[in-house]
């Protein structure tokens, strides 16, 4: 058992300020002790700066690093969605893997230590299964391994192009046919994966190794790195494109092994109007229909709910999943952040579109986007925003982690106080400093599972930068 002790000059342990002179003690990968006011002691490794919890990605579809630059031009989101398609007919598992592997690894250079990806992409062009029906999903689990970040794969259902339209063009690679045939498929990919990460008293989340997942013969290397350690989860892609029978199978699916279970809410108008129509129902009252509104679901976006919409999710328990710049640069609108926070309903965040990964930028987002739909300020607090991307993540993917205590696992994140932006920072302020300026480029150590991924601002992998470029030139359209 590796035992690593880091000692942080300033560290947030929750509340609404941060502590000095902090050292936290791992062993195993998880957090052992914690004490605050500690002289550094020989062999701890210094972290100067604030470190935070490591922060949390809950929503994530890594091949959309594709699209950043590309897509910004005027259009709606249905437009968007057609240039996000034709990306998807030209990757493969080997291609995705160096994709997500540099994504991933960008994530863990803006201090994400836990990314969920939602997965939708699983068959050849087509809809034709590979050999393996879970070759994009190893791709993921190899490349978030490699990048040194945990992951919970949420493998989506999609079964339809709309609501009474069948899979066309690329959708045809997204669908396994039936609600059936997707729980086969995952249950498989359940199979293929073992139990990596024990917990401290053997009862916290059993993670699963990237084992048995490199390619052999011609495609890229994939290292057997130890990975930080996968979760499967389950997600219904929206109600768009699943029917309510097979929403509810997901849903039981879910249910039966505990898992998080993820679904687009309410992302734009056209979805409630069409779902309203077809169903008499609002897309969340669907979904309550269906069972699948749980203490482990997760609404992503839920930026047009109704009223009556916000008490079925807090009366459920179930979160939802911010993605601030994704929702502004695809036009969606502002979602009802104070109303959810204030209703209970646990919200976290994700960089969704990649068009930015900046867990940072998405936190400040929320309380920001509310002031400008609201005319008010200060309705979410730095520690709100920033529990937000740490432990309402880490809930939403199955994880005991988010928060720095013993118990945890040890994932950190170290935002240093060198750059232009942060200069000056006194210690009274400092959780709102980093909370309203400090960004992804501010992160210069990222510890997962007790192990450091990146130190002084590189990532164990060598230069990220050219990885994606490598990664990304090959899916020119
Ligand atoms: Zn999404």
């Amino acid at each position: 058992v590796s035992t690593v002790r880091y000692w942080c000059e300033y560290a947030w342990l929750g509340g609404t300020s941060v502590t000095a002179s902090v050292l936290i003690e791992t062993s195993g990968g998880w957090i052992t002790g914690v004490t605050a006011g500690a002289v550094q002691p020989a062999g701890a490794v210094p972290l100067p700066g604030v470190t935070l919890p490591g922060l949390v990605n809950a929503h994530s579809h890594a091949f959309h690093r594709g699209l950043r630059g590309r897509t910004h031009r005027p259009g709606t989101f249905w437009s968007w969605r057609e240039q996000m398609y034709a990306l998807a007919t030209r990757l493969d598992p080997d291609s995705y893997f160096l994709l997500a592997r540099a994504t991933f690894a960008e994530m863990a250079l803006a201090g994400i230590t836990t990314v969920g990806e939602f997965h939708y992409l699983h068959h050849s062009s087509g809809g034709v299964a590979y050999p393996d029906p879970n070759a994009f999903g190893h791709a993921l689990i190899a490349a978030a391994g490699d990048a040194g970040i945990r992951l919970t794969l949420l493998d989506a259902c999609y079964l339809a192009g709309g609501i009474d339209a069948p899979v066309a063009g690329a959708q045809a690679r997204f669908s396994d046919g039936s609600a059936e045939a997707w729980a086969e498929r995952v249950d498989r990919l359940v199979a293929a994966t073992r139990p990596a990460v024990p917990g401290p008293t053997g009862t916290g989340p059993t993670g699963t190794g990237p084992t048995g997942t490199g390619s052999a013969g011609t495609g890229p290397a994939r290292a057997a790195v130890a990975g930080a350690g996968v979760r499967v989860g389950a997600a219904i892609h929206s109600v768009r494109a699943v029917p309510p029978d097979a929403m509810a199978a997901v849903a039981r699916w879910a249910a039966e092994r505990g898992a998080p279970l993820h679904v687009h809410l309410s992302e734009q108008p056209a979805e409630n109007e069409a779902c309203l129509a077809r169903y008499g129902r609002t897309p969340a009252g669907l979904l309550a229909e269906a069972g699948a509104l749980t203490g482990r679901t997760t609404a992503v976006h839920g930026t047009h709910l109704t009223a009556g919409d916000r008490a079925l999710l807090a009366d459920a328990g179930t979160g939802v999943c911010f993605c601030p710049s994704t929702e502004r640069e695809l036009a969606d609108g502002i979602g009802p952040a104070r109303e959810l926070h204030e209703a209970g309903v646990p919200l976290c965040l994700g960089s969704d579109s990649q068009a930015v990964i900046d867990l940072l930028a998405e936190a400040r987002a929320l309380e920001l986007d509310q002031r400008l739909a609201t005319l008010a300020r200060g309705q979410l607090t730095a520690a709100d925003v920033l529990a937000a991307a740490t432990e309402a993540g880490a809930r939403s993917l199955g994880w005991s982690a988010g928060r720095i205590a013993s118990g945890y696992l040890a994932d950190l994140a170290t935002i240093g106080l060198g750059s232009v932006r942060l200069a000056g920072i006194g210690p009274a302020d400092a959780l709102d400093h980093v909370a309203f300026a400090a960004t992804a480029a501010d992160i210069t150590h990222t510890i997962v599972a007790g192990q450091l991924i990146v130190a002084e601002g590189r990532h164990r992998l060598g230069d990220i930068s050219t990885a994606l470029r490598a990664a990304l030139t090959p899916l020119e359209g």
